[in-house]
């Protein structure tokens, strides 16, 4: 494979740990990694070169909460809700009876285009959750449509009771989960009022805890309870949304190690309160930032975006908020990505911007101008 150097870089960001940020910086792609970085005075030569021309080059993000996989759309729904109508876990319903509808190759083809737009918005590594087929059938369609899309695949049956609910848990800590083991790398429950309970949530993760299965919970969204305390019971990769937490609740997830995967777009989209980010890096639990795209709360791709609000709204710095959408995510997904040090993946964003910050300070503006994944030049 042919070299190529990103040269003129105002900043770069490796968070490398001597120094995680270079100005006035080179990078060195080798057959698909990093192979060198530096003051662009002492770049080596290179095959091809790319002007970043003042700009600066990141680690591409790591989405670690997704829901790509789904049929039809919840505009009516999303309209209600400007007019006033709070948002409410049943939704979620509507897309499963609009999944179960939709033929494969139509799911296939909708996330497919999901999955590109996130790539194309620097989105590098991606997670994927079923939970809109909740039939044994209908989970494993979308778990395989998940997988051809990335490997980072979660088994989400236990995201709402199906209509006629009784029985539901044995069915998906039996047959679902055993049509899921083999396809997904991880397991989630929705632990909510209008979803599932703690006790309904440890069988489930329990259940995929055993065959292997990373465990994530969907956590103290709409309301407190019980869903930190038991990622955290379970050792669990990641509590994900972590909106409405107790002192106890933010003690256990960082002496759990537990990563809070938050997901500001869904607070937007909700026109909810924002999780309590600033109150959880003070007390130095890990952090992550994620998009939870889904046609309910959140139906954006956009981890800039997510960055934007996170400045914003939760009252992170830009390189936290860059930060927990690069190596946060990864820490969420137990898997070692989201930085550019020497001999990693040349997974790479490169932005028409000085600084991180114009994701805050240019919201809604496309400042991505270049994508690489595995060295290979996407967009
Ligand atoms: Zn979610």
């Amino acid at each position: 494979m042919r070299s190529l150097l990103l040269d003129r870089i105002e900043m770069l960001v490796t968070w490398d740990d001597g120094l995680p940020v270079r100005r006035d910086a080179a990078l060195l792609v080798e057959d698909g990694v990093v192979a060198w970085s530096g003051p662009a005075a002492e770049a080596p030569a290179a095959d091809d070169r790319l002007d970043v021309a003042g700009g600066c080059v990141v680690p591409g993000f790591v989405d670690s909460h997704t829901h790509l996989v789904f049929g039809g759309d919840r505009t009516a729904e999303y309209e209600a809700r400007l007019a006033g109508k709070p948002y409410a876990a049943g939704g979620i319903r509507t897309t499963v009876a609009a999944t179960r509808a939709a033929s494969t190759n139509e799911l296939r083809r909708r996330a497919r285009r999901l999955a590109m737009e996130a790539l194309r918005s620097g989105t590098t590594t991606l997670e994927i959750k079923s939970g809109y087929g909740l039939t044994v059938e209908d989970e494993l369609r979308c778990l395989q449509v998940a997988a051809e899309l990335t490997p980072h695949v979660t088994f989400l049956g236990a995201h709402v009771p199906p209509d006629v609910a009784v029985g539901y848990i044995e069915l998906v800590t039996g047959p679902m989960l055993e049509a899921a083991v083999g396809v997904a790398t991880g397991i989630d429950a929705f632990c909510e009022e209008g979803a599932f309970d703690v006790d309904e949530c440890r069988e489930v993760l329990g259940a995929g805890a055993a065959r292997g299965l990373d465990v994530h919970v969907h956590a103290n969204q709409l309301q407190p309870g019980g869903g930190v305390q038991l990622a955290a019971e379970l050792g669990a990769l990641s509590a994900d949304h972590c909106t409405h937490l107790t002192d106890a609740d933010v003690a256990a997830l960082r002496e759990s190690g537990v990563v809070a995967v938050l997901v500001p777009a869904a607070e937007f989209g909700a026109g909810s309160a924002y999780a309590p980010a600033r109150r959880l890096l003070d007390a130095g639990v890990t952090v992550a930032l994620a998009t939870d795209c889904n046609p309910g709360t959140s139906f954006t791709t956009s981890m800039p975006f997510v960055i934007a609000l996170a400045c914003r709204q939760q009252e992170l710095r830009p390189m936290e908020a860059l930060r927990a959408a690069t190596l946060g995510g990864a820490a969420a997904l137990g898997i070692d990505a989201g930085h550019l040090r020497v001999g990693a993946p040349a997974d790479l964003v490169v932005l028409d911007a000085p600084s991180p910050t114009w994701f805050a300070y240019r919201p809604g503006v496309d400042l991505v101008r270049a994508v690489l994944r595995g060295g290979q030049v996407v967009r």
